[in-house]
């Protein structure tokens, strides 16, 4: 083991191509929204197999756009999960509506439909499941909810590229479907989203919202093809993809295969060390889904260490591995306590999970000596807790 080994928590598998791609974008003089971020659109769109795939800024402001675009309003109701990042339920809070958190099924940590049944009101207009980790939600039970109670739904597939349920690939399952290509996500562009959609209202809608709601093809009033004159018929945002950015995201796109393939090859690696220490829980996938492996999260199993989750972030941080904790229940944070009057003890499942929970290292241009000395690491610190707790 080499002491100087320094394992980030994440690093994008970025090189040479994307340099080129960016670079050739640079010298074009084109800077901002234009032809290759049409080519993007339409290559992702492909690539899912949807109608539609539209180019955004962040996946935030993609659903923003998809809540918007539902007509969500003040007062209405939006169920999420407790356990996911603030975003998710930030933009529910955009337009004047209300997050309502529900907890999670404890093997997979995704929203649990039994719970989101019982957080319905007259006032719920829509759910936005989370596949966390990559790993798809219980789609076929949340679409049976959101049919009987008419309501809609929006997936924040913001760790689920690719990744697919029942045969189905996430982005073609719901109506509209938000991805993130922010810099940690299993696509980068360093900042970026993109909406897939079969809808053609819904598609107009946002391709209108995302640009200052100026009528069609706005971008192009700065080509050859444009005119200067334009009509405004919206109070939209300004939640456009630069062609820096897709120039970026093509080059991802078209080795997303292969970037996949490498986090599965890790994550079936660290199941197969796992799995065997009595201490740890691993990642479970569903038979009929397939994970994108954005998150590798091992579990302690608490009744059983003497070891805890904090202790073996430090041991580990201390042998130059970066770990990190997915997600802080949204209710145990300040902002929803105070606004919207949640306690701890609301989501005994998040918290329960989020006590015992970290995520290891697991992104593509990892090599199989990194993989090895995380396994070393984590299975020494673990023996040893338990040790120490025998002698104590
Ligand atoms: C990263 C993330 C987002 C936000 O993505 P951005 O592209 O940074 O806006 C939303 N939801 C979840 C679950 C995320 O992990």
């Amino acid at each position: 083991m080499e002491p100087s080994l320094i394992i980030p928590f994440h690093k994008a598998d970025v090189g040479e191509d994307e340099v080129e791609a960016v670079s050739a974008v640079v010298r074009s003089g084109w800077l901002t929204m234009g032809p290759k971020t049409i080519q993007f659109e339409e290559e992702f769109a492909g690539y899912i197999g949807t109608r539609h795939a539209i180019a955004i800024s962040s996946c935030t402001a993609g659903l923003h756009l998809a809540l918007e675009a539902i007509g969500i309003k003040k007062g209405d109701e939006v169920i999420v999960p407790t356990t996911t990042f603030t975003a998710t339920a930030e933009v529910v809070v955009y337009l004047g509506a209300v997050p309502v958190l529900a907890d999670i099924d404890p093997v997979t940590l995704n929203i649990d439909p039994a719970d989101i049944e019982r957080r319905i009101t007259p006032r719920t207009r829509a759910i936005i499941p989370v596949h966390y980790g990559g790993q798809p939600c219980d789609m076929d039970e949340i679409h049976e909810l959101a049919k009987r109670y008419d309501l809609h739904v929006v997936e924040d597939a913001a760790h689920a590229l690719p990744a697919s349920y029942r045969g189905v690939r996430i982005g073609k399952f719901s109506p509209l479907t938000v991805f993130s290509f922010y810099a940690t996500k299993t696509l980068t562009t360093g900042e970026g989203g993109m909406i897939t959609t079969d809808d053609d209202a819904y598609a107009a809608r946002v391709r209108l919202m995302r640009l200052h709601g100026i009528g069609r093809d706005a971008w192009k009033r700065y080509t050859k093809e444009g005119s200067w004159y334009y009509e405004v018929t919206e109070a939209g945002y300004k939640y456009n993809m630069t062609d820096v950015q897709s120039s970026m995201g093509l080059v991802q796109l078209h080795k997303l295969e292969r970037m996949s393939e490498t986090r599965r090859r890790i994550a079936l690696r660290y199941n197969q060390e796992f799995a065997a220490i009595e201490q740890l829980d691993v990642p479970v996938e569903k038979k009929d889904r397939s994970s994108a492996w954005h998150l590798y999260p091992l579990r302690l199993r608490s009744e059983s260490v003497s070891t805890n989750r904090d202790q073996l972030i430090r041991a580990m941080k201390e042998k130059g591995i970066g770990s990190s904790v997915h997600f802080i229940p949204l209710h145990l944070h300040p902002y929803y306590q105070e606004r919207f009057g949640y306690r701890r003890g609301d989501f005994p499942f998040a918290e329960a999970e989020y006590g015992r929970c970290l995520s290891l290292p697991i992104f593509p241009v990892m090599r199989s000596e990194e993989i090895e000395y995380v396994i070393d690491t984590v299975r020494n610190h673990v023996n040893l807790a338990s040790r120490s707790r025998v002698a104590f």
